[in-house]
């Protein structure tokens, strides 16, 4: 048993709206959107944050990278959409498992 929110998503004992779902990573509605479309992409394995990657995640961290697009025009956002990663509590980070957030629509907020 973890104390991780999101390992416990990845485990299934937290419900989530999953939007996609494959061996690496898992995708899921954020619950608090910020945008009309708002969603996490995570690997489902628990990094906390960018500090703790290495080499050998180089391609987990880009195959979370490489669906971008393909979640993003699923979910009806074909010219572009924001993504963020929050890494570290100095980064604004609230949920210490790696996290990018995809957001896009309506409302979508300004960077700053
Ligand atoms: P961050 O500040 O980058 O760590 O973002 C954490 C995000 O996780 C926030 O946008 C929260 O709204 C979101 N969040 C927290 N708990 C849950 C949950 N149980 N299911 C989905 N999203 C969550
Ligand atoms: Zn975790």
């Amino acid at each position: 048993m973890t104390d991780c929110l999101f390992c416990r998503i990845v485990a299934g004992e937290i419900p989530a709206e999953i939007v996609y779902e494959d061996e690496q990573i898992l995708v899921f509605k954020d619950i608090n959107p910020r945008a009309a479309v708002h969603l996490l992409a995570i690997p489902k394995i628990h990094l906390t944050c960018l500090e703790e990657i290495t080499s050998e995640h180089q391609m987990l961290i880009g195959h979370i990278m490489v669906q971008l697009p393909h979640l993003a025009r699923a979910q009806g956002l074909p010219d572009g959409f924001r993504a963020i990663i929050n890494s570290g509590p100095g980064g604004g980070q609230e949920v210490g498992h790696l996290h990018v957030h995809l957001l896009g629509g309506e409302g979508l907020p300004g960077f700053n």
